[in-house]
Formats: C-alpha cells, structure tokens, sequence
C-alpha cells in the first residue's frame, strides 16, 4: 500500500495535480469512477474484464489518494472496520442471511 501511495504521489507532483485534490474534489472522484464501475455491467451481464479492472484500479487510487490526503491510514482502517464488522454480523447469525445487521434475529 505504502508503494502505491507513493507512486501516486510522484505521479500527481510531476503533473502538478495536487492543486486539483482537495478532498472535496478526491471524494467526488470515488463516486465518479464506483459510477463508471458500474456502467462496465448497465444493460446485461457480459461485461469486458479489461474494462472492469480499470474501474476498479480508478476507484481503488483515488480512495488511497484521498485517504493519504487526510491522514487515514487505509491497512490499518480497513482492518479496524473488518473486526467492526465482525461484531455486527457473527457468523451464526447471518450465515448466509443477506439482512441488515439490524434485523438479524
Ligand atoms: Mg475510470
């Protein structure tokens, strides 16, 4: 993570991009490509891998530029949330449930 954080950062310094991320902008950019993400799938269940990975990789560096713009550390966050989540949804009782964690029983 630590690497592409940085290879990020060189990349967005050559181009004199920083100017452009404010977080504001970073955050809009997430929802932007989760959109085009979702456009690889629009109107049936084919969908091109190659295109597919490019959303994801788009989604992915502009949630790690945005999260290294306001100091969260991603591994550790992620890891936080996943043991949050364990405790909303023990396994015994939403093994394959898709509720809510609020109406599990
Ligand atoms: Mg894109």
């Amino acid at each position: 993570m630590n690497d592409i954080k940085e290879q990020l950062r060189i990349f967005n310094e050559e181009r004199d991009w920083d100017q452009f991320h404010s977080p504001e902008n970073l955050a809009k950019s997430v929802a932007i490509e989760a959109g085009e993400l979702l456009e690889c799938f629009q109107w049936n269940n084919d969908f091109d891998q190659r295109a597919v990975s490019d959303e994801i990789a788009d989604v992915m560096m502009y949630c790690i530029m945005l999260a290294d713009k306001i100091d969260i550390n991603l591994e550790q966050e992620i890891l936080r949330k996943l043991e949050e989540n364990k405790q909303k949804y023990p396994v015994e009782k939403c093994k394959g449930s898709s509720k809510k964690y609020n109406e599990l029983d």
